[in-house]
């Protein structure tokens, strides 16, 4: 084996190119992603771990920045838009986007019997 190990020296990303650097990139984006809306998640519903989930959003942003720039430089705006969206209250729920307002209903008064 030749080829660089990368998860053993996180800079050496800096100089992988090719499908493993694209890979990376991709696992960032969704990671940012998926940590972002836990992150909004938690907050919304006052949860436990929303500050963390938000400092492992900031961790992975700053890592998009360092590893790529550019795409660091034309998507963190959207980011910050789209968390916004996301934020809102239990009394006023976004079902459509919010794990934790689906399995709790503002008036469930649903009495489906067994
Ligand atoms: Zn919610």
């Amino acid at each position: 084996m030749t080829a660089i190990q990368p998860s053993r020296k996180p800079n050496a990303w800096m100089y992988v190119e090719g499908p493993a650097r694209r890979v990376l990139h991709m696992k960032l984006l969704y990671r940012r992603q998926h940590l972002a809306a836990a992150a909004a998640e938690h907050t919304a519903h006052g949860q436990v771990g929303a500050e963390m989930l938000w400092r492992a959003v900031d961790a992975t942003e700053a890592r998009l920045r360092h590893l790529f720039p550019d795409s660091w430089a034309q998507q963190h705006e959207t980011w910050a838009t789209t968390d916004a969206a996301r934020m809102h209250t239990a009394a006023d729920p976004r079902p459509v986007d919010c794990h934790l307002c689906v399995p709790n209903p503002p008036e469930a008064t649903a009495s489906s019997g067994s």
